[in-house]
């Protein structure tokens, strides 16, 4: 594709005060506006962690893992990135202190330095502006980075410092600097404070980073007499001083709340692009629906480990809410730990939810309560939707009460179990290393015709994102299948089982995919789509359920 608009211009993203102030929310919604701007935006995270990538953290510590289409175990913002921009992230979409030092470490042993001392200033510094460069090209307009951490943190210096440079050496004009900030709300003064700020903007400043616009998140409306202090305090022209209050209902309205304050527009003055027409309407009309649906609301039940942790599931909630959006419907989630199921039973924790999905997850604690709350909606006849881990279950389930395989397991859990239904994968059994060698990242699998996956998809040959070490074993398929459960998608030429499902049941499927990382607002993923269609029919049936034997 040819260039368009001169060389490809960097925005830097850098968050002040607190963590978890919602940067990457923030970076995605803008990218999304620029988009809509017309111009072709590409998105990226570093993180100041010493982790190579998150894949080996628990959900407790780093939340969701997010994979990529080539398989890279990211952080959960590139779930922001893509579901907002719908632009496919990839390796180069983050790095962290971990990637980056491996990579110099790595070269330095190769004798790559000879002769050298290897020092944080240059050769760190130059490994992370080699990662932002990796963003530019003919196709790519504007790149936008996000600095993962709070300015301040010992850790994220030497990723200040790169961007101080990489800004120095492309041109003022090409680049520029977006800090986000928490204006708190002090109750016993009943008084936004802006002091914390200016103090972050200060040491900002101090290692000569002078941010162009500040993106303030507060609870409360800011008045204009913060704006301009904000404004002549941290040297920020007062247009440029935005507000961010937190969004009423949903996340989907952060685009349209920074489009208001044309910061889109500030943006492309600054790094003198032509403000084009921004076109938004699908996305108003998206958000219009989930804040008025006209189906009311589906209450469905998420069974899970981390279920405490909001973070954990992240994409799997939003995926929910995609299905809601697509079926006029607001999804309620009932979060409910699998643990619990096993010390109270299935039935007072699930009664009532409209449907259920199990998602995936490592290690056997809540187990046996995920197996049983599969067998709950098995019986009831409750819409059932399992993911990754909860496809393994769900064939554990089938095969102990339906095929008599009493002590069938996945050799995860039990090693020596009598019946390894689910079995480590062939190609997996000699991996030693932790770390990014599970199977990862877009393969294809072959949908069967006449089936729910099929009439989800509307066609039979899909790609979906892998992560997972343990897969179906086919030396139980025909048992299986003759008992009626339904093997509705493989992966081609490796006849691994993807997807099965149940043709006497009002809606029960699992895969052993991720479809939850394919999803987006505008385009909600057909699984989702048909699982919460499937709920709203289901709905209110409660207690009338027959219940099937066996
Ligand atoms: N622990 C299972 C496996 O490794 C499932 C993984 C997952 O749910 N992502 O195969």
């Amino acid at each position: 594709m040819a260039k368009r608009n001169g060389p490809t211009r960097h925005i830097f993203v850098t968050g002040g005060v607190v963590s978890s102030l919602g940067k990457g929310l923030t970076a995605a919604s803008l990218a999304f506006l620029l988009k809509r701007r017309g111009y072709r935006v590409k998105m990226q995270k570093l993180d100041p962690y010493l982790n190579v990538d998150p894949g080996t953290m628990s959900p407790y510590q780093h939340g969701e893992v997010y994979v990529t289409v080539d398989g890279a175990e990211t952080d959960l913002d590139l779930g922001h990135y893509e579901r907002f921009t719908d632009e496919p992230c990839n390796r180069n979409s983050n790095y962290t202190s971990g990637s980056i030092y491996r990579a110099v470490i790595s070269r330095e042993r190769e004798g790559g330095y000879l002769g050298k001392t290897v020092q944080v200033i240059p050769h760190i510094t130059d490994e992370i502006k080699a990662a932002i460069r990796s963003l530019d090209g003919d196709d790519v307009d504007i790149a936008i980075t996000e600095i993962g951490g709070t300015v301040g943190d010992i850790e994220s210096q030497p990723f200040l410092e790169a961007i101080r440079q990489y800004r120095h050496e492309i041109g003022r004009q090409n680049g520029l600097y977006i800090h986000l900030t928490l204006v708190p709300f002090i109750k016993a003064a009943g008084e936004l404070k802006t002091k914390p700020s200016q103090q972050s903007v200060g040491i900002l400043r101090s290692i000569g980073i002078f941010p162009d616009i500040l993106v303030c998140r507060c609870e409360h409306p800011m008045a204009e007499e913060h704006k301009a202090k904000l404004a002549l305090f941290c040297d920020v022209d007062r247009n440029k001083v935005i507000e961010e209050k937190d969004v009423e209902h949903s996340i989907y309205e952060v685009p349209v709340e920074l489009a208001r304050q044309d910061v889109d527009v500030f943006i492309l003055e600054l790094l003198n692009l032509h403000v084009n027409a921004l076109n938004m309407d699908d996305w108003k009309t998206m958000v219009n629906t989930l804040l008025h649906p006209q189906n009311g609301t589906v209450e469905i039940a998420v069974v899970g480990k981390y279920i405490s942790l909001k973070d954990a599931y992240k994409s799997i909630y939003e995926a929910l809410t995609h299905g809601g959006i697509a079926n006029s419907a607001h999804v309620k989630v009932r979060m409910v730990e699998s643990e619990e199921i096993e010390k109270t039973g299935a039935e007072s924790l699930l009664k009532g939810a409209s449907a259920i999905l199990v998602p995936g997850g490592f290690g056997d604690r809540g187990i046996e309560g995920k197996i049983q709350a599969i067998g709950y909606a098995r019986t009831h006849r409750i819409p059932f939707f399992g993911i990754c881990l909860g496809m393994q279950c769900a064939t554990i389930e089938f095969a102990r009460n339906v095929c008599g395989l009493g002590d069938a397991n996945s050799t995860e859990f039990n090693a020596a179990t009598g019946a390894p239904v689910i079995d480590m994968m062939v190609e997996q059994k000699k991996v030693t290393d932790k770390g990014g060698t599970m199977r990862l990242g877009a393969y294809p699998c072959t949908v069967t015709a006449g089936t729910r996956a099929q009439q989800a998809y509307g066609k039979a040959d899909i790609m979906e994102r892998h992560r997972h070490r343990y897969e179906f074993n086919n030396r139980y398929r025909e048992q299986m299948a003759k008992q009626g459960l339904v093997f509705s998608g493989v992966c081609p030429g490796r006849d691994l089982v993807e997807i099965v499902e149940l043709k006497d049941h009002p809606w029960f499927l699992a895969c052993q995919f991720h479809p939850e990382f394919q999803s987006t607002p505008l385009q909600a993923h057909p699984l989702f789509r048909e699982f919460v269609a499937a709920a709203l029919k289901c709905r209110g049936k409660g207690e009338k359920r027959e219940v099937k034997k066996g």
